[in-house]
Formats: structure tokens, C-alpha cells, sequence
């Protein structure tokens, strides 16, 4: 079989890397950070920067075609590396979701609804804009954030008085978003094929614990209406960045139902790792499908089911879960148990249909 590369070696990586393996597939993985949770499991490592020249042309020697486990790869690389290997998915995914305001501009121009938002670079500027939203708000690194890293709420605040806060926030581009009065938050999980084939999950319930997501539950509890504009709106972003490979769409749900996107990922999604435990096809089976240009397999759901991280010290419950009938337990590899690591996942499978 060929040989797939991928750019970064956490356990997003580790999972591809699986399922390559069990398509026959042989995996090459590029991460600075040796004995990283992939290369435990691809068969190569490349021990280097993400952007280092030689890294990246031995890549694309060595593989038939590239991916990525996380959504901050350089966009340089990615475009350099695309010009010898096809690269999936496509790098103008990147630029547009690295972002967050071309990432808002890019939904709301194919007429996807997100939160109003200002680009605020001056303390001036988000007096201005928290003004215009009445008080409230949240204030957000324009780029690199993840989970809830980077982020400030303002609530009914008087407009004035904002001296200093751009330069404690790093003195990066900025963007305040309207606070959105959400139910709850949701996710779709979607793949488009080479042949532009999609096929899109049922969107989980998401609830998050000091910013990192802790359960996504299925079925998610919105309206079949809301699930099926999730979808369709997951598809069209699909579409519109001409996109091979798995890609996470998160929702705010306002207590009327409608939609509001959050963010793009350009890549598996921690809130798809259910799919592993109650679809025949998971997440990265299906992105593996998708960027080996193989026909993408079912979405379809046979269970109900709740993904919980393993956080840190969460670790400990591993004997009590393994003690547990109906769940998949699916442990990274990682040694040290630090506090806010992702250490590990479990699925309960609540009801088979
Ligand atoms: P991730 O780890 O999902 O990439 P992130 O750091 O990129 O997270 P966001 O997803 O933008 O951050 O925000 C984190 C959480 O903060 C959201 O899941 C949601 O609960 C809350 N949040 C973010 N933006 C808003 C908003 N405009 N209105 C209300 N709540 C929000
Ligand atoms: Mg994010
Ligand atoms: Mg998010």
C-alpha cells in the first residue's frame, strides 16, 4: 500500500494513524516533539518543525499524499508542500479558519449566520464595539486559540475605561463577538470526498468544563429541523472550499432554534470521537477515505451514546471504566497526566437501535 503523511503528532494524529493502518495504509508522521502520541502507533516519524524546508520535502517524498491533525499549521507550508503532494484538506482551509474574522467572513459571504463580531486592534476600538453591542461581549485572540485559551467576557459593561486591555491580551489582533444566549452548543462532523461526495453525522450536544469540551452527546436534543440545517450547513462549507478530508462545524442553538456557526476545523474533531464507538465508519476512517481518494462509508449512527474526555487526573477512573460493560475506553499513550491534558476518551453506548 502507499503511504500517507501527517503534519503533527498528537492523538488526533495517533487516531488517523490507526485508521490508516487498518486500511493498509502506511503512515509517516512530521512532529518536533519526539516519542509524541502518533509516532507510537504511525510507522515514521520526522522529528522536526512543522515549517522546516528538508522536513517537508522528505514528506513529500516519502508520501502519496499529506494531511493535518491540527488547524495551525503554517498556511506557507502546507501551500509549498501542495505544490509536490496533494494536500488534504485543501490548505485555503486553513488560511480561512486560522482566523476567526476571515474564518466569520468566509460564513456569512456563503450566508451561514454566525454572531456579530468587530475587529477591535486598540483599547478604543473595543470601547467602540462593546458599545454598539450594548455591554456585552466576548473578546477573542483572532488567532491560535483552543480551549477557551485567549478569550475575555465583558457583561454589561459601561462603554470607557478599557486602558490596557489589547496590550493584556498579548497585543494581537483581536475580535469582539456579540454574546450569543445559547440552549447549547453542537457540533457536525462532515467529509467530502475527492469525488465531492459528502456524508455528514448527526450533530452531538456539546457541553464544556473550564473550556475544554468534556461530553458530546447523541442525539443532541435540538429539533429535526436544526439537526438538518446543521447538516446542511456543514455541506455547504464543504462545497464552497472545494474540501477533501473531515471537517467540525460548531453551532451555537438560541432557545428558537436557529443557528448560529462558532468555528471551522479543518480537521477531526474531538467532538466526533463518538463516532469511533457508535457508527461503523469513525471520523478518521472517514477522512482517511476521503484524502486516499476511496468512497467515503456510511454516516449513520446505530446507537445512542455520550463521549466523555479523560482530563488530566480523570485518568484515575480508568479501572472503574474498564469495568463497564457498553464502553469503549480509547487511552493516548501519554505518560504524564498534567492538569487540562487530553489523556484519553470514553464512549457509552446508552442505547442500540
Ligand atoms: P476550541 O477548543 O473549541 O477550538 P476555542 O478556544 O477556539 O475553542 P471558542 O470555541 O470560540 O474557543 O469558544 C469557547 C467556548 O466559549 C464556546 O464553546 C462557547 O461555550 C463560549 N463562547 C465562545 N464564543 C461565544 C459567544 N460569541 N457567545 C457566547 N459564548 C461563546
Ligand atoms: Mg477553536
Ligand atoms: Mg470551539
Amino acid at each position: 500500500g502507499s503511504t500517507i503523511g501527517i503534519i503533527g503528532g498528537g492523538q488526533l494524529g495517533r487516531m488517523l494513524a490507526m485508521a490508516a493502518a487498518r486500511l493498509g495504509y502506511r503512515t509517516i508522521v512530521l512532529e518536533p516533539q519526539p516519542d509524541c502520541p502518533a509516532a507510537q502507533v504511525a510507522n515514521r516519524q520526522i522529528t522536526a518543525a512543522y515549517d522546516d524546508p528538508a522536513a517537508l520535502a522528505e514528506l513529500a517524498a516519502a508520501s502519496a499524499v499529506v494531511t493535518y491533525e491540527f488547524e495551525n499549521v503554517p498556511v506557507a507550508a502546507a501551500t509549498a508542500l501542495a505544490a509536490k503532494v496533494p494536500v488534504y484538506p485543501p490548505p485555503r482551509a486553513l488560511d480561512v479558519a486560522q482566523d476567526r474574522v476571515s474564518e466569520k467572513t468566509f460564513l456569512n459571504g456563503i450566508g451561514i449566520a454566525t454572531a456579530a463580531f468587530h475587529q477591535v486592534d486598540t483599547d478604543d476600538e473595543l470601547a467602540a464595539a462593546l458599545k454598539a453591542f450594548g455591554g456585552s461581549g466576548i473578546l477573542k485572540t483572532r488567532r491560535m486559540g483552543y480551549d477557551g485559551k485567549g478569550q475575555r467576557v465583558f457583561r454589561n459593561m459601561e462603554a470607557g475605561g478599557f486602558a490596557g486591555t489589547c496590550e493584556g491580551m498579548g497585543n494581537v489582533p483581536l475580535i469582539l463577538e456579540s454574546f450569543v444566549q445559547f440552549e447549547r452548543e453542537i457540533s457536525v462532523i462532515a467529509a467530502r470526498g475527492l469525488d465531492g461526495t459528502v456524508a455528514a453525522y448527526d450533530p452531538a450536544w456539546n457541553v464544556h468544563r473550564d473550556g475544554i469540551l468534556h461530553t458530546s452527546t447523541l442525539p443532541a436534543g435540538v429539533a429535526p429541523a436544526t439537526a438538518r440545517d446543521a447538516k446542511d450547513a456543514a455541506t455547504k462549507i464543504l462545497s464552497a472550499l472545494d474540501y477533501v478530508g473531515v471537517i467540525g462545524v460548531e453551532f451555537f442553538v438560541p432557545a428558537d432554534g436557529s443557528l448560529l456557526a462558532n468555528e471551522i476545523a479543518p480537521r477531526v474533531h474531538n467532538s466526533g470521537h463518538w463516532t469511533e464507538a457508535a457508527c461503523i465508519v469513525s471520523q478518521f476512517e472517514q477522512h482517511i477515505r476521503a484524502i486516499a481518494g476511496l468512497p467515503l462509508g456510511s454516516s449513520n449512527r446505530h446507537s445512542d451514546c455520550v463521549m466523555e474526555n479523560l482530563i488530566g487526573d480523570d485518568v484515575l477512573r480508568v479501572p472503574a471504566l474498564l469495568a463497564e460493560p457498553d464502553l469503549m475506553l480509547h487511552l493516548y499513550g501519554k505518560a504524564e497526566a498534567r492538569p487540562g491534558r487530553k489523556m484519553g476518551h470514553f464512549t457509552r453506548i446508552s442505547r442500540r437501535g
